[in-house]
Formats: structure tokens, sequence, C-alpha cells
């Protein structure tokens, strides 16, 4: 493929469309990888290739290092205000494709259009926040004694990578790429291989924006890039977001060729719900949160705490998902392997004891796809792998206690601490509840309390390794490091310990 050659994806429906296969994008250029090694795009709701991906390798890797390396000298010399330029144009562009780009990842990822959009638009707002860095990133000065000021500004690092999963294709990406080349660093992103497609597009419209080239380079594939992302010592920090297992690994191995390291790992959320929740409010979002783009987010709920009796409630949110139609409400799971996975943490729990309230299992949408419908399970207990594994579905599993301090300790026990809400109509609760919790990001009575820009998004415990949350000024801090200066104003003849 030559300069400009990512055309726009036609799709206006769910109907099967196919695209231009996904190669590497390196210093402008879309180049194929050096292995000439591809692997194919599955869209989940049909089962059927839609493109192919590039499998690079370190080779590739490299290459890309050397373009970012060269883009940097001269991007990092802009002034911030010059480099938030861009981001002001692509928002532009975002908003007239949004639409466009909402479909691709609504094909490539198969969660539903509406679904879709709302990622694009989220990404639309990390973009924002890009463009508002110029008004923040100031630094500070201070004259720390006579005549002589310290000052601190924050600078670029150099070359830089980020590493993405498959379950938001557009907006993981948007949540490394403002901070970091606002800050003035070139980027290398290796998108999940299930879903490249959206950032390739996103590469054109960087490219219409007037970012130069070699700012943003795509290395397509999986492991191996990831590898060969971490090993590489032109490369001085690295952000992962993905499950634990992989999320650990990469923490180390990108850490020991002494890269700034941040990597944000899985889940297992917990609901609590207390017998004062109200309870249309609190139906509507406990089945928003564990249906919502099919379970396949790490915000999703996964336990529900019910504490004492609140059975009119567990009995609203079982009919409620249970009214939800498949391919319509929600979309299909990512791959045939995932949705064994998903059916066989349901076949376990029950036949641990546990009761099948709702049954997605066997339902399906459009043929050929990897389909289950919400699925709510009873008398869960937290030794169970269904009550304390990431499950990745529609799956919510109840687990019955008698106190709130009961539920804490619950919450407490699992490894992970990326999110956690609690539904009460009493602040004292609320506020107890919160202040105890062993997770990142709190809701009271919202099921996926994501905190929104200008807050930092990162959980705690096993779902994150590295300091700092990967968005807002956080993000920023982590893709910048700050230089200290201080000036004596006047020649003084004075010596001291500090002179
Ligand atoms: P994953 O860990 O399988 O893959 C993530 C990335 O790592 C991909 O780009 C993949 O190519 C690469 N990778 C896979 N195996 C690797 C290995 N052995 N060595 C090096 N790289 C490897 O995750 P996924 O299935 O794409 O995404 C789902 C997971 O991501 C869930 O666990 C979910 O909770 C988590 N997630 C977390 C957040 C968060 O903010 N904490 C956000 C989204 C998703």
């Amino acid at each position: 493929m030559n300069a400009a050659a990512v055309p726009t994806f036609g799709a206006k429906s769910n109907d099967f469309a196919t695209y231009i296969d996904a190669v590497n994008y390196i210093g402008g250029e879309w180049t194929a990888p050096v292995a000439d090694t591809f692997m194919d795009v599955i869209n989940p709701r049909h089962g059927k290739a839609m493109a192919r991906v590039a499998m690079s390798g370190a080779q590739d890797v490299a290459n890309a290092v050397a373009a970012a390396k060269e883009a940097f000298k001269t991007w990092s010399q802009e002034p911030i205000r010059e480099r938030a330029q861009v981001f002001y144009r692509l928002k532009v562009l975002m908003e007239r494709d949004v639409d466009e780009l909402a479909w691709l990842v609504s094909h490539e990822n198969g969660k539903t259009f509406g679904e879709s959009k709302a990622e694009v638009l989220k990404g639309i707002e990390c973009v924002e926040y890009g463009c508002s860095l110029p008004q923040m990133a100031g630094g500070s000065g201070l004259e720390v004694s006579r005549g002589v000021t310290c000052q601190q500004v924050y600078e670029p690092i150099g070359v830089v990578a980020g590493v993405a999963p498959f379950n938001f294709p557009s907006m993981v990406p948007l949540w490394m790429l403002p901070q970091a080349i606002v800050g003035g660093n070139a980027f290398i992103l290796k998108p999940s291989e299930q879903v490249p497609l959206s950032m390739i597009r996103m590469a054109e419209l960087f490219r219409e924006a007037g970012l130069p080239d070699g700012v943003f380079n795509i290395v397509n594939g999986g492991k191996d890039v990831v590898e060969a992302l971490c090993d590489d010592e032109g490369i001085d920090a690295l952000a992962f977001v993905g499950s634990t297992r992989v999320a650990k690994l990469v923490y180390g191995r990108a850490a020991a060729s002494g890269k700034r390291v941040l990597c944000l790992g899985g889940a297992k959320n917990h609901l609590i719900v207390v017998p004062d929740a109200d309870p249309s409010v609190t139906t509507e979002n406990v089945v928003a949160s564990f249906t919502g783009c099919a379970g396949q987010r790490c915000m999703a709920a996964s336990v529900l705490v019910a504490v004492g009796d609140v059975q009119h409630l567990i009995d609203a949110v079982a009919e409620r998902a249970a009214s939800m139609k498949i391919g319509q409400d929600l979309g299909p799971i990512t791959t045939q392997a995932s949705l064994d996975r998903i059916n066989s943490f349901i076949d376990d729990a029950e036949k641990r004891g546990a009761k099948v309230l709702v049954d997605g299992r066997g339902q399906t949408a459009d043929a050929g796809g990897y389909w289950i419908g919400p699925t709510l399970l009873d008398n869960v207990s937290a030794d169970m792998p269904a009550g304390h594994e990431e499950i990745f579905g529609p799956v919510l599993s109840i687990i019955r206690v008698d106190t709130v301090d009961e539920a804490i300790a619950l919450e407490n026990s699992n490894p992970y601490g990326n999110a956690s809400s609690i539904y009460t109509s009493s602040g004292e609760v609320a506020r107890y509840v919160t202040r105890k919790l062993e997770a990142g990001m709190i809701g009271v009575n919202i099921g996926v309390p994501v905190p929104r820009e200008p807050f930092g998004f990162g959980g705690w415990n096993h779902s994150k390794f590295g300091s700092g949350n990967i968005t807002g000024w956080d993000g920023f801090r982590f893709w910048t490091r700050a230089r200290k200066i201080t000036t004596k104003w006047a020649l003084q003849k004075d010596a001291t310990w500090m002179s």
C-alpha cells in the first residue's frame, strides 16, 4: 500500500463486509511485515474472515523504532501548543467519520453499533483531553532562596510504545496516544491482532490531521511483537492493557530493559446490593453492567453481592436480563475459544450447586457467530471459579451474604481490584463501603464507574502493575519526564555547599 491508501469502511449495517489487510504503518509508509506472515481477522458476529492482519516480528519493531527515533528529533522540538493542534483537527475528523469508525469497531469486535459509537465518542473525549494539555502542562517555578529559582518542566521521553487488548479497538489506544504525542514522544502501537482495523483507519486520520510521518507508527502482530517491544532498548516507555497474566509478564520483561512501564490487567468486579437500594436504578444498572459489550469489559459487573433480603431486586434483575435480545441488545463473544471458556464456567458452577436463574447457553443470533445470552447464576460461592475468576462474558454470579461487612470482606479477598460498586439509598452506607473496598475505581449506584476525563483510569492490586493511572493527568506524567532547572540569577561570589 502506498501513502494515503486506507479507504473508508463502507458498511452501514451488520451485514458482513470485508476490509483491507492491516499491514504495518512505519514512518508514514504502509509496509508488509518482513516475514510476510498474516492471520485472518474474524468478524465474530458472522464467524468469517473480513481481512488479514500482519503477524510481525522483531525486525519490524526495529524498523519502527528507527523511524520513530528520526521523527522524534523534530516532533519533540515543536512547542506543545503546535503538537496539540493535531488533536484539535483529529477531533473534527473523528466527529466527521464517527459512524464509519463505529461500524468498523462493530464489525471487527462484535459489539453493537450503539456500543461501538459510545466507544468512539469516548475516544474523542480522550482526544479533547489531549487538546487541553497546553493549558495544564505549564510546570512550576519558585524562588527557593534569595535570587535562586527552581523550575520544573515536562519533557518528552523519546520513543514510546503501547499494547492494546481486543475489547476496545478504538478507545484503549486513545487512552495513550493524546498524552504521549502531545507530550512530544514518537509512538509505536501494537493493537490486538484480533481487532487491528480501527487503528489503521485512525492512522489515516492522523495523517489527514497533519501529524508528521513517524510520530505514530503501528506494528501489527501478537506475542512476538510485544516481546520485541519489551526488549528493544530504543523504546523508553511502554504501556500495556490486557489480561492480568500477560500484564504481569510484560511488566517484568519491559522493566528488565530499563523502561518505564505501566500495565493494566484483568478484573473481577463486585457490585454490592443492600435492601434499601432503589429498585429501578439498581435493576437497569446491574443488567447494563454485566451485559454491556457482552460482558467483555474490564469494568463489567461479574459478582452481585446480595446483602440480606434483596430477593425482589434479584427477581427484577433476572426478569430484565431474560428479556434482552442477543444480536440486538448485545453482540457476540470475540472467539469460539472465549465462548467455550464462558460456557465452561457456567457448566462448572452448575455442577458445584449453583442455580442457573437465567440461562444464555445455546442462544444464537446470526449464523456462524459466537453467541451466548445473559446468564445469571445464584448461590455461587467465592471458592467456585465463577465466584473468583474473570469470566469476560455476560455472566453474573450472585453470592449471598448477611451483612455489609461480609460483602466488603468478600470483595477484598479477591486478588483483582479494578472496580466495585455499592447500590444503596443511604449516604452513610455508601460512605462506609466506598472507603473500605480494595478497588481503584468505586461506584455509588453506578455499575460501570469509569473515571471520565480529567480523572485517571486505573485499578489496584492484580488489576494494575506500575504506578499512576493511564488516562488524565497521570497519563501525561507517565509519558513525560520532569526536568528540574535551578538558576542563580545574580552572579554571586559567595559559595555554599550548594554552589
Ligand atoms: P490479552 O492479555 O490476551 O492480550 C492483550 C495484548 O497482549 C494483545 O495485544 C496481545 O497480542 C498481547 N499478548 C497476548 N498474549 C501475549 C503474551 N503471552 N506475551 C506478550 N503479549 C501477549 O487480553 P485480551 O484478551 O486482548 O483482552 C481482554 C483482557 O484485557 C481482559 O482480561 C480484560 O479485563 C483486560 N482489559 C483490562 C483493561 C483495564 O483497563 N484494566 C481494559 C481493557 C481490557
